[in-house]
This record gives C-alpha cells, structure tokens and sequence, in this order.
C-alpha cells in the first residue's frame, strides 16, 4: 500500500518526519483529507488539530496554523508551532487559556482583542489534543 511521507517543520527546526496513509488537517476554506497520490497544493492551515493515520491509529499533531504543502509522495506542515500531545504542558495551556478568557473580558483595543482570541484558540486546541 502507497504512504505519504509527512514532515513537520516549525521555526523551531523539525518536529518529525514518517510515513502515514492519510493526513487530515483544518485549512483555511476547509477540512482537506490528503490520501498519497494527491494532486500538489499548498493552502493555509488554521490552529487545529493535523491528524496522521497510519492503520488503525491515529497520531494527532497541535498546529498554531502555517502552511501545508502537498505533492503526491510527500506532506510538509510549516507551522509557527507543532505539538505533540505528550510534548504539550497542559498547565501552561490552561494558564494560557485562562489568561486570553480574563483579557476577552475586560474592555480593550482592537488589537488586543485579537491577540487573546487566537492565544485563546491556541489553548484550547493544545488542551483538546490532550484529552
Ligand atoms: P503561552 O502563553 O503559554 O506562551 P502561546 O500560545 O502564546 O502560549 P506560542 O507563541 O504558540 O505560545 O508558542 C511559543 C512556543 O512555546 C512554541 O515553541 C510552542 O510549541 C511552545 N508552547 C506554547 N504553549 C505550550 C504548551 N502548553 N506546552 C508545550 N509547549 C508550548
């Protein structure tokens, strides 16, 4: 059977690198399901969960958005941050999240509204890998 192989890249140098049967991601303008064979593409990613099948499991992989680029052998994930569940501080997450929701509160510019709603997206989806 084909695999894809996958590579996660950060600014932070590479996250891992190894084969799988299917990725899927949250991209902007959508859901994508990337099986090997699949035509190229690049499109931009949301803070979400990559999810990596290879069988019957599944490895999940916390994205602070980026870019996903497809050729029909190979997935590279270029994120501003990649966590695996096991990488992921779970309290630090939730000081995080609890930090954006106090912030989302109280009364502020435009630009600090934004800045708390992604760091609270970031967060959550730390915290929902993990669960
Ligand atoms: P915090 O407020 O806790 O710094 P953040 O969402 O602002 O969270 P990022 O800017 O997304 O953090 O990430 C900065 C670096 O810290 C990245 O390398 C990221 O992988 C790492 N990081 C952030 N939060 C966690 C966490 N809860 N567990 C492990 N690594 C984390």
């Amino acid at each position: 059977m084909k695999t894809l192989t996958v590579s996660v890249v950060t600014p932070d140098g590479p996250v891992m690198e190894d084969s799988f049967d299917m990725v899927s991601c949250k991209a902007e303008y959508g859901e994508l399901g990337i099986l090997p064979g699949h035509i190229p593409l690049v499109a931009p990613l949301t803070i979400s969960a990559v999810r990596l099948k290879r069988g019957n499991d599944v490895e999940r992989i916390a994205v602070s958005g980026g870019f996903l680029e497809v050729r029909p052998d190979k997935v590279t994930i270029l994120a501003q941050s990649a966590e695996k569940p096991s990488e992921i501080d779970v309290d630090r997450a939730q000081e995080s999240k609890t930090r954006a929701e106090s912030r989302l509160q109280t009364k502020q510019d435009n630009i600090d509204f934004q800045r708390a709603e992604l760091a609270l997206k970031r967060a959550m989806n730390r915290l929902d890998i993990t669960r």
